[in-house]
């Protein structure tokens, strides 16, 4: 049977040093996974389960690309974010052989609409048109964990224009990789080609058009956009 018409692209995401693309399955995101940006969001730092949401697998943007501002919000946020790319298919995966699955790592940028996210969790809805939205997902080449291991410490940063706003350690991370997708496991089969952004630092703030905003993960790489 052929397609009623011809079906999107499939997302993908360059593999630094090669030849091949990442193809994206799905978009999964943590919140609130170090405890400075949970007090920045006016909530206490607990070890209580991480907890997800979700965003498309065409919201990805690449590295170098001008990212449009989003409609509908005037508080546009940058969250920069340690991200795993997962190689292989699980459930209920155990902590222990959690890293077998990982295909890679890479910096992402988890763009977000704060009004509407404040706006939905003040009224208790979905976070969707908050963190799911077009071009919301940057994200920066893969390094594949057979080149670079697996960084459990190393610098995550963010600069808009040159000045700095977002400056922390990997090794804060309340929730750890293993751990992440040990519990993410339990909820979803993970399979080749999701992304699991992990979670960003303090120091969220707002962008506006015309910004640079750039980003890295020492040991990982960067990654850097224009707002037009
Ligand atoms: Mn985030």
């Amino acid at each position: 049977m052929s397609h009623a018409f011809e079906p999107q692209q499939q997302p993908a995401v360059p593999v630094a040093g090669q030849s091949v693309r990442f193809p994206v399955h799905r978009i999964y995101c943590v919140g609130k996974n170090y405890a400075a940006h949970a007090r920045e969001m006016g909530t206490d730092p607990t070890r209580e389960p991480p907890f997800f949401f979700s965003k498309p697998a065409d919201a990805i943007v690449a590295d170098g690309a001008r990212v449009a501002y989003p409609p509908r919000t005037t508080n546009f946020h940058h969250e920069i974010e340690l991200v795993v790319a997962i190689g292989g298919e699980g459930r209920e995966v155990a902590r222990e052989r959690a890293l077998e699955l990982v295909y890679g790592y890479a910096v992402g940028n988890d763009f977000t609409r704060r009004d509407l996210q404040a706006r939905a969790r003040d009224k208790g809805q979905p976070w969707d048109v908050a963190k799911g939205f077009d071009e919301s997902a940057a994200i920066g080449a893969i390094r594949r964990a057979a080149d670079i291991g697996h960084p459990q410490r190393g610098r995550i940063w963010l600069a808009v224009n040159g000045v700095l706003r977002q400056d922390a350690d990997i090794a804060d991370l309340t929730w750890t990789v293993p751990e992440i997708i040990a519990e993410l496991s339990t909820l979803y089969t993970l399979r080749p080609g999701d992304l699991i952004y992990t979670g960003t630092p303090a120091g969220v703030g707002p962008l506006q058009r015309g910004d640079r905003v750039e980003g890295g993960v020492e040991g990982v790489g960067t990654l850097a956009n224009a707002i037009a």
